[in-house]
């Protein structure tokens, strides 16, 4: 199933997108999203580091950003869905990926009761050429891991997502 009324493919020709990779961006970690909000899942330092490799850890426990290109999620044309490396709650489905090709995995849409989100201050760190104060970042609902960052490009919001912090499994949607 696809979904009918948009392209699966998109082509932002943003230099806002493409300067992401230029710049280490820094975010805010994940674990606070607001005063005495708990996570369905918490683990401790010891089982996260368990779970993740030391790279994945640094995105999803960290607030880091993967190297563009580096995860093939970023033109993986298969259905099925994309689940949190941190939890395995499904947060996207290949419905609504789309392909901008700078290197990151884009959705149009997370699934419902999947994604929750916060600010990220001064993320673009040595970047003069995007002025920006603030990125909204997205991170899981269940387990409170950083995934990457909404961003709004022209008339497109789209999910920017490090592939890194999903698995995928292949499969009907
Ligand atoms: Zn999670």
């Amino acid at each position: 199933m696809t979904a009918p009324t948009l392209s699966r493919r998109v082509f932002l020709g943003s230099t806002a997108i493409a300067a992401l990779g230029a710049a280490q961006i820094r975010t805010a970690a994940a674990e606070t999203p607001g005063d005495g909000f708990q996570y369905e899942i918490t683990r401790s330092e010891a089982e996260w580091r368990a779970r993740l490799s030391e790279a994945d850890y640094n995105i999803l426990r960290k607030g880091g950003t993967e190297e563009k290109f580096s995860s093939p999620y970023w033109n993986a044309h298969d259905d099925g869905q994309y689940a949190c490396k941190g939890c395995d709650l499904t947060l996207y489905s290949s419905v609504w990926q789309v392909y901008p090709d700078v290197g990151w995995a884009f959705f149009r849409h997370a699934e419902p009761n999947a994604i929750l989100m916060g600010i990220d201050g001064n993320p673009y760190v040595g970047m003069t050429d995007i002025r920006v104060l603030s990125i909204i970042e997205a991170h899981c609902r269940r387990c409170g891991s950083h995934l990457g960052h909404i961003l709004t490009v022209g008339k497109t919001t789209l999910h920017c997502i490090n592939g890194a912090a999903l698995n995928f499994t292949t499969g009907p949607v």
